[in-house]
């Protein structure tokens, strides 16, 4: 869509307002609001805006900035009400000498995703985000409740759940953005909506608008939308798994070949073992809170271990089973990124991974047994196998994100350097903070 047509668009759809959106290093969504008639210009001449205030963006001497609308990128909110109809765009931000700032999350996307297309490559990335839905428990948002009983694929015609979710589907896909499943996930009040995969820019914007839809329109249901990694201790936490593939500009999936026993080319392989090799680091990015790593622990079907299988959804890596004809679906899935990533930042950091496994023409081992569970072997059968650990806390996976160079090149210096104090404020945050499991352990027995 180009500028005159986002125009004719907007006014065919009696649109009042509209939000630019973009994200900070966090992947929070900020937005700078405008009437309809102020656009215009907003096409032509971009809108200026103070990024000193956005934390990481601009030191205060420097701080303005230039959101150019991406207008492929619009969408009516449809949750808006009609008479003060809204919609959004994404935006990517510019320097006021007109250069791309280095320190914008989508910029830091399209900065690896040109480094393929200059080989004729592209990345397709199908996303599936989970959530909980929780109902305010009292007054109080600090500990909802699961607010159905529902568990997996579980279905049931009056469930005030499965009508939410249909709303959200409704929504997302009046969006653009081809729903293809909506399902009870494993745990109590647990859910998953997957969208069809598409290339890598478009499932970032696609993952935050589905962010922000899912938290809307909960929210008209009197409930609390979370993608919180693991809200509830002993069950299951949301993942937010990313199945991957790189084609060429005719369409073909690079990742297949007829003649290999999991239909996996060279390039795959080579990808995978890119992906396995800066796991440690890359999880940083992809997990990238306090609590993301309450979810990688053993025993609730999201990766703890360093290793690539067909099936096995204890494993890193993983390779959904061939339909034959359907070599276009040939795919390896990246298991330990949750919602609480930035999706920019995320598909960049791994797309780098990748790409030094192709670069250095690595090549990745024997995949795991399907019949093996990881998380059931011992320590000493894991080492005989050569598998490693993901890091068990934020602290140790910065620390190993400090010493790589592939991932950190990916995200540039600007946006290492916001991440990397953003993430040690948190961690010293939760250091110095007192828990409740810490009073109940210690309170009276020291
Ligand atoms: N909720 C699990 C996770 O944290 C994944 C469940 C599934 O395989 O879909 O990754
Ligand atoms: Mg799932």
């Amino acid at each position: 869509m180009d500028n005159k047509q986002l125009l004719n668009r907007m006014k065919e759809d009696v649109v009042k307002f509209i939000s630019l959106q973009f994200t900070d290093v966090s992947g929070t969504v900020k937005s700078v609001d405008m009437p309809v008639n102020q656009l215009n210009n907003a096409l032509v001449d971009g809108v200026w805006f103070d990024g000193s205030s956005v934390e990481g963006f601009a030191r205060i001497q420097e701080s303005d900035m230039r959101l150019q609308i991406d207008p492929a990128t619009y969408a009516v909110l449809p949750w808006s009400p009609e008479d003060l109809r809204r919609a959004r765009v994404f935006c990517d931000i510019y320097r006021p000498d007109g250069t791309p700032f280095a320190g914008d999350p989508r910029g830091a996307l399209k900065r690896q995703l040109a480094r393929i297309r200059k080989q004729g490559w592209m990345l397709n990335v199908g996303p599936e985000p989970e959530f909980f839905l929780f109902k305010r428990n009292g007054p109080s948002t600090i500990h909802p409740v699961p607010h159905d009983v529902g568990s997996y694929f579980d279905f049931s015609a009056n469930d005030e759940a499965v009508q939410v979710r249909t709303k959200l589907m409704d929504a997302l896909n009046s969006m653009g953005l081809e729903v293809e499943v909506g399902h009870h996930e494993v745990a109590l009040g647990q859910h998953e909506i997957d969208f069809r995969y598409t290339d890598a820019l478009k499932a970032a914007d696609n993952i935050l608008t589905l962010k922000y839809t899912v938290k809307a329109i909960a929210a008209q249901h009197g409930l609390v939308a979370s993608f919180m990694p693991k809200p509830i201790f002993g069950i299951n936490g949301s993942g937010m798994h990313c199945h991957q593939s790189l084609f060429d500009e005719n369409g073909n999936n690079l990742f297949f070949d007829p003649d290999d026993t999991y239909h996996l080319s060279r390039l795959a392989y080579c990808f995978i073992a890119g992906q396995l090799a800066h796991a440690r680091a890359l999880t940083a990015i992809v997990a990238p809170t306090i609590n993301s790593y309450k979810r990688l622990v053993p025993g609730y079907e999201a990766p703890v271990y360093i290793c690539w299988a067909q099936t096995n959804r204890s494993a890193l890596i993983r390779i959904p089973r061939y339909t034959p004809g359907r070599d276009k679906a040939v795919r390896c899935e990246f298991r330990c990124p949750d919602p609480s990533a930035n999706p920019y930042l995320a598909l960049a950091a791994m797309l780098a991974a990748g790409l030094d496994g192709i670069d250095r023409d690595m090549m990745a081992d024997d995949g795991l047994n399907d019949d093996i569970n990881i998380y059931q072997l011992t320590r000493e059968e894991r080492e005989e196998r050569g598998i490693t650990e993901l890091p068990g806390s934020l602290s140790e996976a910065l620390h190993e994100l400090e010493n790589n160079g592939v991932i950190k090149d990916a995200l540039g210096e600007e946006v290492y350097d916001t991440f990397y104090r953003a993430k040690l404020a948190e961690i010293e945050e939760h250091r110095l903070t007192v828990s409740d499991w810490e009073v109940e352990r210690y309170l009276e027995t020291a």
